[in-house]
């Protein structure tokens, strides 16, 4: 399944974000957050804890079913009491739920996580990117393995110089990601893919702030 991948912010920027703000009311994600124990119940009490050892008040928390879907502002509004007598929200989901909030309150948010990227699990605990977004998508030529994040140099066209056995030269204990996409596109007959030059990416089709129109 496809996650946000979140990591805590240190106490040290949070403390650093609140400061001048005293009453504070802290809400988690139940979705992408609570996988990777950055925004569950576990971590949104053990928030309240911390803060209120800190001297703030902790004005009430909540976990959000899904905090980027729009349908959460009727949760938001159950709790308007307790949000409303706090300074600001301790949001404890990835970017895209912090935003998502913002939009349906006028109080302060304040992102108690850092967004990495958008992964997927691949063990205990563990998750590895699988796309960056990069708006130039050539898995088409890859053999459905992306080598914008899968090599660390992400290099479009591969392999390096460094490849040593099927093994990255930048942490040999990760396969190569040219190498995977050789043996993949010889397993599927289309080793000519790998003969083309790949264009440089096209950093012109990654505007920011994103924005697509259906064509219709
Ligand atoms: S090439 Fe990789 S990073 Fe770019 S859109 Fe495709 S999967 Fe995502
Ligand atoms: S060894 Fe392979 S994965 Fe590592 S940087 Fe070079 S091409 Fe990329």
């Amino acid at each position: 399944m496809i996650r946000s991948i979140t990591q805590k912010k240190s106490d040290e920027e949070i403390d650093h974000l609140l400061e001048g703000l005293d009453r504070i009311f802290i809400i988690g994600c139940g979705t992408c957050a609570t996988l990777t124990h950055t925004g569950g119940l576990a971590e949104v009490e053990a928030m309240g804890e911390n803060l209120s050892g800190k001297g703030k008040l902790v004005t009430g928390e909540m976990v959000l079913p899904v905090a980027c879907d729009n349908m959460a502002a009727d949760i938001l509004r159950e709790w308007s009491e307790k949000m409303n007598q706090a300074d600001a929200l301790l949001i404890m989901s990835c970017a895209f739920g912090v935003q998502s909030i913002a939009q349906q309150t006028s109080k302060m948010v304040v992102p108690a996580l850092d967004t990495l990227f958008i992964g997927k699990q691949t063990g205990a605990g563990q998750f590895d990117e699988i796309c960056t977004q990069c708006g130039t998508c050539i898995l088409g030529e890859t053999g459905g393995i992306c080598p914008v994040t899968s090599c660390h140099k992400g290099l479009v066209n591969g392999p390096c110089g460094g490849t040593n056995n099927g093994k990255c030269e930048i942490d040999n204990n990760k396969d190569c990601a040219w190498t995977l996409i050789y043996n993949r596109l010889k397993d599927l007959g289309r080793l000519d893919s790998m003969r083309k030059l790949q264009a440089p990416r096209n950093h012109q089709r990654e505007p920011s702030p994103g924005k697509y129109i259906l064509p219709f």
